[in-house]
């Protein structure tokens, strides 16, 4: 008996839960995220319901935002004229078969049959086929896999919210999806309570929360969009023009970069656009004397900057040509560093702190921004911090590898600093604005010139881009 309970937990894990497992972790054949800059997509499960269904399409219409909506076939077929409104009113419609049960429970042919079913009925209406699909509950099994994946694509969600759930209440709920409320979001909701597991009316509280989400994101300036839009922008997005093997390059380091951050516990200057991390760290190195006159000395407190380098890749693979780089680089550094002095201020260990520190590839950019760059001294810390700084800068510059062997020269890692104090006076808002707004003008000045002189900005932009994790 013992010995049969194995083997049916295996072949269950073979024939659900392990491909489960591998759609979720690699987004095989399943799509699960979009990218983007200002689009995020809703998505509505196991309806359409009579009650809750008409006032989530009105508040859509309201702000403008379209949906996709995975129908329980049955639902469909007993409330056709919701069906046809969401179709009118531009939302895409997907299949959550036909009765909400788990493939992990059916045959392949009745799944099979399942999706048929409620395909028809939706062509019934809406006189349009559709081919997205929702497992219930996200549970693939390899027949899905194989079999559907040609044929219909397979959606699951990159954030749930647990909104089946009544005692979940609408503020929570806010909360929670306001966390996740970010470009190439795929959010999971439901405008139907009648489903196993599910309360009848905990759709109430979805409505009252998403109303407040839809507001917040009109003030973001994100827009939700239908999936197949979402899936059809990702598909021509820059990322996909890398090889494969450079992407899971990318992949491994941005975890490793997430394995840093919290190993180092990086504060982030502003959590729902990140450009900046920083950490509070005694200095180490030789004796050195700042710009206003202060003595930098080992075990002197200072705040080590870090570029965000997820964000730095994006930059990289959007921008056209260095110099575009360089301006996008520029004008958001423009936006964070008064964020970033705020915040210093109201740090109480972080303001008492001698200067601002990083480390970076030679040039001009940062001493735009006020900061003095200092030569580090030869050793084990300089070459191996040149080479994950060269290494950083073939992954995220357009291109890549080729520049590097060009301009070797003068991808040589230095030291930026800037004494804390001056730091506040050109960027805190209480400064003095003199300073800000003369640096504001020679930046200016620099990027004109700089037009007719590609390198000299590329270079900046290199400076800019390669402050990094220096270990
Ligand atoms: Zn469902």
């Amino acid at each position: 008996m013992q010995t049969l309970l194995l083997w049916l937990f295996y072949i269950s894990s073979f024939y659900a839960f392990i491909p489960g497992l591998i759609t979720r972790i690699f987004g095989f054949r399943v799509f699960r995220r979009g990218s983007g800059e200002h689009e995020y997509a809703l998505t509505f499960d196991d309806g359409p319901d009579a009650q809750y269904t008409p006032q989530l399409l009105d508040l859509l219409k309201r702000y403008n935002a379209k949906a996709t909506f995975f129908v329980v076939g049955s639902h469909a077929e007993q409330n056709p004229e919701l069906v046809k409104r969401m179709h009118d009113e531009g939302h895409l419609i997907g299949i959550h078969n036909y009765v909400h049960k788990s493939n992990w429970l059916m045959r392949p042919a009745t799944v099979s049959k399942q999706i048929m079913k409620t395909d028809k009925i939706i062509h019934s209406i809406t006189g349009e086929r559709t081919s997205y699909y929702r497992p219930p509950w996200g549970i693939v099994n390899l027949f899905d896999l194989k079999k559907r994946g040609g044929k219909f694509k397979i959606v699951l969600w990159s954030a749930m919210f647990g909104d089946w759930r009544e005692r979940i209440g609408a503020d929570r709920l806010t909360e929670r999806i306001l966390n996740k409320l970010q470009p190439g979001e795929v959010l999971l909701l439901h405008d139907c309570g009648t489903t196993a597991g599910a309360n009848p009316d905990a759709p109430q509280q979805m409505l009252i929360a998403l109303e407040r989400v839809l507001e917040e994101a009109e003030r973001r300036g994100l827009k939700s969009i239908r999936i197949d839009e979402m899936i059809k922008a990702k598909e021509n997005a820059p990322e996909k023009k890398l090889s494969h093997s450079k992407l899971a390059v990318v992949k491994l380091w941005l975890i490793w970069e997430t394995i840093f951050h919290k190993l180092f516990r990086l504060k982030t200057v502003n959590p729902l656009d990140p450009l900046l991390h920083y950490r509070l760290r005694k200095y180490s190195g030789d004796t050195i004397e700042l710009e206003d006159g202060t003595k930098l000395q080992k075990g002197d407190k200072v705040v080590e900057l870090h570029f965000d380098n997820e964000k730095l890749f994006r930059f990289g693979i959007r921008s056209r040509s260095s110099v575009h780089l360089a301006i996008q680089m520029i004008r958001s550094m423009e936006k964070e560093l008064p964020t970033l002095a705020h915040q210093l201020m109201e740090d109480p260990a972080a303001s008492t702190s001698k200067a601002l520190y990083g480390v970076t590839m030679v040039n001009r950019g940062p001493q735009q921004f006020g900061f003095q760059i200092v030569e580090l001294k030869d050793g084990l810390f300089s070459r191996s911090t040149r080479l994950y700084l060269k290494f950083l800068l073939s992954v995220i510059h357009p291109s890549g590898q080729s520049r590097l062997k060009e301009h070797a020269q003068l991808l040589v890692p230095k030291m930026l600093l800037m004494p804390i104090a001056d730091f506040f006076e050109r960027y805190a808002e209480n400064g003095s604005h003199r300073h800000h707004l003369e640096a504001k003008r020679s930046r200016r000045d620099s990027l004109e010139t700089a037009e007719g002189n590609e390198l000299s900005l590329s270079a900046a932009s290199q400076g800019l881009e390669s402050s990094t994790p220096a270990i």
